[in-house]
């Protein structure tokens, strides 16, 4: 008999492709094993094993493949089931999604490069023949592809020697590698409490009357804590003071001095001891009591507690429970930014269950962890990761946490597959009879109605761990402060008040600014002209610090220009302004303090974030500028004053989310203030002060944010009342796209009516010489999901048969963020 299996090949294919495999072959292979395959001319892929059949295809002649990659399964049944159900509700082929499921270096293809890995030193004796030729090939060249090395070793199939040579960790495929950070230690003493009494003091300064240099120590420590009213680390100390390490040594064994860390749970575990977990409150025992209690009937819960309630204790309870049943919790998170804090609380408590997943790992790390989860090791019992991480081969999993529900990072914009990593997570839960917890402390509206909907369980908790009073919000009109002269540059009178008084008690202040650059439009005052990118329709921003101007959208640079490109009149003004602005008018108001700023220009670095957050927690940085990276639910301890410079470019965003995500930016920067013990306070300058989302962020009224939004999005029918699917159309030429988007809305039109807005040009019309259309498709509820989606692939492919538009790109983008 013929046999033949059908293949996912990482390309976006609407069907699998069929080859046909021998007798043998067929006894030997499952689904979910590699193989390599010809495609087209000359072509070699990687391909995925969906369908072991004996039906020859019709339309071709099935040709064989070259060689069996795997010995077993790497990609299980239920990842299939999940691929199908992403590629049908996101409107996308399984190839799309093999391609952000699998990691790189399980993909290879003829395009692949591959490196020599430089970290590890090889044991060339333990190299076959063929292996060892790839090897020394690349001590002469830095990277080779798989083409080449089909030429050196003079064969087609050379995926096998690839694939054991990444296992030998000789040689690693071609990537961005993201290396970890380990922050540095950096030690700090303090006076021992033993000495905290005035009586206590005077007797040990009495002792030490006979060991000067070490009275001039604690002396010094004195002077320093007074003076800066911070953490003493120790090489200052012993510089000021002018005592060697011994000295300080001396005092610490004396127990006058006790050394300590700030954040040492910042560091790697390194296997020690786990800790227990902590004890919960009231507010969140009660809370975990009435998850469990909502899991009895629901699948789905949404946790609404507000910042800084211990929500992350709350679900290490969840997640020791199941853990304790044997089974695997993904913990999901919307940016790896947000995880350094989080892993080594959770390794604190589990140790090395833990796992973290990410694809700015390295694919080491990454085939690493996938293979954990794929023989169910404890090592991976616990996976926390950002979206990609719903797509291990899990087998067993009993609770997804998605924390920070309401991020829209979640959802992936470019390329295919457009998935929203919670709402698969609800459907990959489901797969497996696992639960699934959504925590928020300002849900997304989404949710929320869920929620409400009874479609999800619910649970609140409305109080500060500690009980530490939200902060007080305080809303700074600076239409008028500005009518009445009391503004320097962007800071009103208000603002500088309180951050002279938060620097004076010694705390630390958070400063936010939604945009990057110094300023985002230059314009000439003679004759208005700005500068624009020559890729996109947009103005270029200037930022000062190289003096560029830079377009945010393609990555366009042009130095800055002294006179106008236009008009020639030397009379450039800057409009708006960025972090970098804020962050020059700071250094000038407060000249003796440390300001730091966090952009997506400063982090860009290897480990630019990372020192910027431990910075902080350390106490270098007194102001911290910072665009919304600082929202995401990071744990200051010392910050009390958060100043947000100005809402209203949030609240005028030209968006229908616009409004809440306002909400929830300005709460969760909010949130940053006074974590730990005394009440923290917020000030937000508007020229808006009685808008409606400002009052209910000002009220922390997250009920009165919902009702307000939800009437618009029902009466102009948006998400989630109505459900969407946006359509956008590219095009070099604008009257093709033009042309092509009519056609397209038209034939919309023709099957859903009134329920299709547009084509439109989007704010930004022209992105990287290519012009965008944009076409809403609205679906109400009671329509057909499925139905919808096939009418729509109906018309993309009569689209795509015409053939003047066949150059047309077109993106089907479903619940479009
Ligand atoms: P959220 O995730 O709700 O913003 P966190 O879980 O980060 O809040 O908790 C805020 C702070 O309170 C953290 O520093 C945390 O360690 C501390 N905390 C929370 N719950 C407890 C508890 N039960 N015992 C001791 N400390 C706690
Ligand atoms: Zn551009």
């Amino acid at each position: 008999m013929a046999y033949f299996i059908d293949v996912i090949l990482p390309i976006p294919l609407p069907k699998l492709f069929t080859y046909s495999i021998t007798d043998a072959e067929s006894g030997f292979l499952k689904t979910g094993m590699r193989v390599s395959v010809p495609f087209g001319k000359s072509k070699i892929y990687t391909a995925l094993v969906f369908k072991i059949h004996t039906n020859a295809p019709t339309a071709y002649d099935a040709k064989e493949i070259h060689q069996i990659l795997d010995d077993t399964p790497i990609v299980n049944q239920k990842q299939f089931q999940l691929w199908q159900w992403i590629a049908s509700y996101y409107m996308c082929t399984l190839g799309d999604v093999m391609r952000a499921a699998l990691p790189n270096a399980f993909v290879l293809e003829s395009e692949t490069v591959v490196l020599k890995n430089t970290i590890k030193t090889i044991d060339e004796s333990t190299l076959k023949d063929d292996e060892f030729l790839v090897y020394d090939a690349l001590n002469h060249q830095s990277s080779l592809k798989i083409q080449d090395i089909s030429s050196i070793l003079d064969k087609k199939n050379v995926l096998p020697v690839i694939k054991r040579l990444i296992e030998k960790e000789v040689i690693s495929v071609e990537e961005e590698i993201y290396e970890k950070y380990k922050p540095k230690l950096v030690r700090y003493v303090k006076l021992h409490t033993h000495f905290t009494s005035e009586k206590a003091l005077h007797g040990l300064l009495e002792e030490l009357s006979r060991a000067p240099k070490q009275r001039q120590v604690i002396m010094t420590l004195f002077s320093i804590s007074a003076k800066t009213r911070k953490p003493v680390k120790v090489s200052e100390l012993s510089s000021e003071s002018d005592a060697s390490a011994a000295i300080i040594k001396a005092l610490i064994e004396k127990d006058v001095l006790e050394e300590y860390y700030i954040q040492t749970d910042r560091i790697q575990y390194s296997g020690g001891e786990n800790e227990a977990t902590k004890t919960l409150n009231d507010y969140q025992s009660t809370a975990l009591e009435h998850i469990n209690t909502s899991f009895e009937t629901q699948n789905i819960t949404l946790l609404h507690g507000v910042t800084s309630s211990g929500k992350t204790e709350v679900y290490v309870k969840l997640i020791e429970e199941v853990v304790k049943q044997g089974k695997q919790v993904l913990y999901l998170l919307p940016e790896i930014a947000l995880t350094t804090q989080l892993v080594s609380r959770l390794q604190n408590y589990f140790g090395e269950q833990v796992a973290v997943y990410h694809s700015k790992y390295s694919s080491h790390e990454r085939v690493e962890v996938w293979n954990h989860v794929l023989n169910k090791s404890v090592k991976a019992q616990i996976v926390l990761g950002a979206r990609s991480s719903i797509f291990l081969p899990f087998d067993n999993l009993g609770l997804i946490i998605v924390d920070e529900e309401h991020e829209q990072s979640f959802k992936q914009f470019d390329p295919a597959p457009r998935y929203h990593a919670r709402d698969t997570a609800v459907v990959l839960a489901h797969m497996h009879g696992a639960k699934t917890l959504l925590g928020s402390a300002t849900p997304s509206l989404e949710s929320y109605f869920n929620a409400k909907q009874n479609k999800y369980g619910f649970v609140e908790i409305t109080t500060r761990y500690n009980e530490v009073l939200m902060p007080e919000i305080e809303l700074v009109d600076i239409k008028d402060k500005h009518k009445r002269k009391l503004m320097k540059g962007h800071f009103s009178d208000r603002l500088i008040e309180e951050m002279t008084e938060t620097l004076k008690e010694g705390y630390q202040i958070i400063l936010f600014q939604n945009r990057r650059g110094f300023s985002p439009i230059v314009e000439c005052n003679t004759c208005g002209h700005a500068p624009q990118c020559p890729n996109c329709d947009v103005s270029l921003t200037y930022h000062q610090y190289r003096s560029q101007l830079r377009c945010h959208y393609c990555g366009y640079t042009t130095a800055m220009q002294i006179s106008c490109m236009a008009c020639g009149a030397q009379d450039l003004d800057s409009k708006g302004f960025g972090t970098e602005q804020i962050e020059s008018e700071v250094k000038l108001l407060f000249p003796d303090y440390k300001v730091a700023r966090m952009d997506l220009d400063t982090t860009r670095g290897k480990y630019g974030y990372e020192k910027i957050i431990t910075a902080l927690e350390q106490q270098e940085i007194d102001i911290l500028v910072g665009t919304q990276m600082l929202t995401k639910g990071l744990d200051f301890r010392n910050v009390k004053l958060v100043g947000i410079m100005n809402a209203d470019n949030m609240l005028n965003f030209p968006d229908f989310r616009a409004h809440e995500r306002s909400f929830q930016l300005m709460l969760q920067v909010s949130g940053r203030a006074g974590r730990t013990d005394e009440r923290g306070r917020v000030l937000i300058q508007t020229y808006n002060p009685y808008h409606n989302i400002l009052q209910q962020v000002s009220t922390n009224n997250y009920v009165a944010m919902y009702n307000e939004q939800m009437n618009d999005r029902y009466n102009y029918k948006y998400p989630p009342v109505y459900k969407q699917v946006k359509i956008i159309l590219k095009h070099k030429d604008y009257n093709k796209v033009e042309a092509a988007a009519t056609w397209f809305a038209k034939a919309l039109r023709h099957v859903f009516g009134d329920n299709v807005l547009g084509p439109e040009a989007p704010p930004v019309a022209r992105i990287r010489n290519q012009f965008h259309k944009n076409i809403l498709v609205k679906i109400p509820k009671k329509q057909s999901l499925s139905k919808t989606k096939e009418a729509i692939i109906k018309i993309n492919n009569s689209f795509s048969s015409v053939k003047d538009f066949r150059s047309v790109r077109v993106i089907l983008n479903v619940d479009n963020f």
